[in-house]
């Protein structure tokens, strides 16, 4: 969905992109939640089909790279 542009369940692409940046100022519209080990916020981005209502939410970069860090085993 992030990639392609189109919803995965229904073909649409008429998606909605709620863009959250990890930066101060713009925390009020921010999609996020508190990994509790961090306690830290993780922002996320949510693409949203306008067509069916099929969600998916992304964490952003820096956020990925924190987890990556605390958690460095993979299930697999
Ligand atoms: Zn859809």
């Amino acid at each position: 969905m992030k990639k392609t542009g189109k919803c995965p369940k229904c073909g649409s692409e008429h998606i909605l992109v709620f863009e959250n940046k990890d930066k101060k100022g713009k925390s009020s519209t921010a999609d996020f939640e508190v990994i509790g080990p961090l306690g830290k916020t993780i922002y996320t981005s949510r693409y949203v089909c306008c067509d069916c209502g099929y969600t998916e939410r992304y964490f952003d970069d820096a956020s990925l790279e924190k987890l990556k860090k605390k958690y460095s085993k993979f299930r697999g």
